[in-house]
């Protein structure tokens, strides 16, 4: 694809990026800040704060991407559409973390594969918006963009986009951290005790019968291969954690973008594993100059509107080197498009002989609005996506390797269908987004359940 005079000038512009080059760039989704001696005064303090992850847990975590590339391992990466800074409690973050120990549990059991487990938390603070600002009865504010920028209610001081909000942004994602870390440290998820996994409020689930069968045979199968051994198997005893976000707010990534010692290039240590939205893909935009310098895997949202031909210079600027585990590459088309929207990606791709890891967002093409307004997703187009995805990776002779997913471990009714049936009249009972809709507990480990069986060849 490259001719020799895009060689030549991909490396000169290699040779000029900066953590801050971006801002010579076409940038989208930033928020306009006021006051410029407040926001340097506030990446001067992000600047000299320390850093949320290090640079060989992202060296770590891009070899494990690189053999979900291969079909060695399958990546499960879910967590909220957005953080908020008043969820950063003790039971919000626990339930995630168990939801997701739960999953990766059927996973395990039934891909007989390792899952690479990566939340979407510890930085998940900031939302692209499809207008700048809001009109409430005849009044015009600056929309809501997330926590990290402003707050949601409706007054202008409110919405002003405050940037010490962008410290408070990094304090609550170390305190995310800190809290996962140390759970995992001490053993919250070994798989000796899936019971430390068990949400209180499920009661009489329609899943947990399948479920606790599993339980039940991933212990048997643990007690014989320690008994073989003669001792306890210590790496089932601890599962590690990675984190990501949208690195939206370029201004937030910057001054945690830094060079580490006895490692070439540049770290963005605000996450292991960064992701360019839909919005800001544009392949000469901020967002893909600020994502070429670093060393970080690195992911990007595609959608339907993208041609092979994009695709391609995208995985050429992102992935020049062609890097096992660099480059994930994240569909997103909807249950209704994905069979004929993704199979000229995967041929153009596969044909390039790039070797990305595939993974499925089975959320945001099929997010509709109901009635009053409301914001929803049916499980059944969610199902359907994820389902069809193995199917097209199949006869394209690619892999799907990974599925992308919003959860919560809490009972919100905010997507419809699902084991028990939820209906949009039960949608308004326990609604809690501000933003996407997400599965709660039953929805998620049903949909671990399809991928297993989908994976089995099972219908
Ligand atoms: C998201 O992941 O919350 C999101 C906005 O996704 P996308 O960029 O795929 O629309
Ligand atoms: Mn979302």
């Amino acid at each position: 694809m490259v001719s020799i005079d895009g060689n030549i000038v991909s490396l000169r512009e290699a040779a000029s990026w900066a953590p801050g080059s971006w801002q010579q760039r076409p940038h989208t989704q930033q928020p306009v800040y006021a006051d410029a001696n407040e926001l340097e005064h506030a990446l001067l303090q992000l600047n000299q704060l320390p850093p949320l992850v290090t640079s060989w847990e992202i060296l770590a975590l891009k070899g494990l991407l690189a053999e979900a590339a291969e079909g060695k391992r399958f990546l499960l990466q879910a967590g909220d559409c957005a953080e908020r800074f008043d969820d950063c409690s003790s039971p919000l973050i626990s339930n995630r973390l168990k939801v997701m120990l739960q999953m990766s549990l059927v996973l395990v059991h039934g891909l007989k594969l390792p899952i690479v487990r990566v939340g979407r938390f510890a930085g998940q603070y900031a939302k692209p918006r499809s207008t700048d600002t809001e009109t409430r009865d005849g009044i015009d504010l600056p929309s809501y963009r997330g926590d990290l920028i402003n707050a949601p209610a409706f007054n202008a001081e409110a919405r002003r986009a405050d940037p010490q909000r962008l410290v408070r942004g990094h304090a609550y994602s170390a305190m995310t951290m800190n809290f996962v870390r140390a759970l995992i440290d001490g053993g919250f998820a070994d798989l000796h005790h899936p019971e430390y996994w068990d949400l209180g409020w499920v009661e009489h689930s329609p899943l947990q019968e399948e479920y606790r069968a599993m339980v039940e045979s991933i212990g048997n199968s643990l007690r014989f291969m320690e008994t073989l051994a003669g001792n306890s198997i210590g790496s089932f005893q601890r599962v590690d954690f990675y984190t990501s976000h949208e690195a939206l707010v370029l201004h937030y990534e910057q001054p945690l973008t830094r060079q580490v010692p006895r490692q070439p290039g540049w770290f963005n240590l605000s996450t292991h594993f960064p992701w360019i939205g839909m919005r800001t893909a544009a392949l000469d935009g901020a967002h893909v100059e600020y994502f070429r310098g670093i060393r970080n895997p690195v992911a990007i949202k595609i959608g339907p509107s993208v041609t092979p031909d994009q695709l391609l210079r995208l995985a050429d600027v992102l992935d020049p080197d062609r890097e096992p585990g660099r480059l994930t590459l994240i569909h997103r088309m909807g249950a209704a498009k994905i069979e004929s929207a993704l199979p000229p990606l995967l041929d153009a791709v596969k044909a390039a002989g790039r070797q990305p890891l595939w993974c499925c967002d089975p959320m945001h093409g099929n997010t509709e609005t109901v009635g009053n307004g409301v914001k929803t997703r049916r499980f059944e187009n969610i199902r359907g996506e994820l389902d069809r995805a193995f199917d097209v990776h199949r006869a394209a002779g690619t892999r799907l390797g990974g599925v992308h997913l919003e959860l919560t471990g809490e009972n919100v009714t905010e997507c419809m269908g699902g084991a028990r049936d939820l209906l949009e009249t039960d949608l308004g009972r326990a609604y809690k987004s501000q933003v996407d809709p997400r599965l709660n507990y039953e929805q998620s480990l049903e949909l671990a359940m399809l991928i297993v069986r989908k994976r089995a060849g099972t219908p």
